[in-house]
């Protein structure tokens, strides 16, 4: 009748399949970005922790948690309890508080801890520590630490700079607005 054969007429489906072939073998050697975006934490692989006293946590905390979310598949924030540190919010307080601030963010948990942060680490399956730097003091404490870290268990710290906006809010900060009758509800996220 004229027509040309099957395999003729599905020419261009076969260049389709040889493409997605193609890009299946690329996506062997590279995940796609949109793997990262799976929210189903059995399937995480890149794991960091945000350690801190976050007494209380703030907004600066809470933007590099979620800045930290593009880069990591999981963030489990630790609360370091601190014997030789006055706190000020209870321990509870601040679990709270903080398990509110990521309740629908699935790839965030959030648990105290008073061992080393490399045992921490460790516990939780993490490769990375999460910090941030807001000025040159904050980076010399925190390559110290960087180092030490790296030294007793190989781990990694990736630092992320503040945002200039958030640049002068400290714990510290918002614990003596606090303490003197503050409303300190913009230092919060
Ligand atoms: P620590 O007692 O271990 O210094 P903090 O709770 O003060 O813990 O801070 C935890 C981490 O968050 C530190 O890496 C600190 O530099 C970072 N951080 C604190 N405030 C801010 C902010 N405003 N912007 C960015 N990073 C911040």
């Amino acid at each position: 009748d004229g027509r040309l054969p099957r395999s003729h007429q599905r020419g261009p489906k076969k260049r389709r399949n040889q493409r997605i072939s193609h890009q299946r073998e690329t996506n062997n050697a590279k995940p796609p970005t949109w793997a990262k975006q799976t929210n189903n934490v059995n399937e995480v692989n890149k794991i960091a922790i945000f350690p801190g006293s976050f007494d209380p946590f703030t907004i600066g905390h809470y933007d590099i948690v979620m800045r930290g979310l593009d880069i990591f598949d999981k963030v489990v924030i630790g609360i370091g309890i601190n014997c030789t540190k006055q706190e000020s919010f209870p321990l509870h307080q601040r679990l709270n508080a903080i398990q509110q601030y990521f309740a629908n963010e699935p790839r965030v948990q959030v648990h105290p801890y008073d061992c080393l942060t490399v045992d921490f680490a460790a516990q939780h399956k993490a490769q990375f520590i999460l910090r941030g730097v807001r000025s040159a003091q904050d980076f010399e404490y925190e390559r110290s630490m960087a180092e030490a870290n790296k030294q007793l268990s190989g781990l990694e710290t990736i630092l992320l700079y503040t945002r200039p906006e958030y640049a002068h809010i400290s714990s510290t900060l918002v614990r003596d607005l606090h303490s003197h009758g503050k409303d300190i509800s913009v230092y919060l996220p």
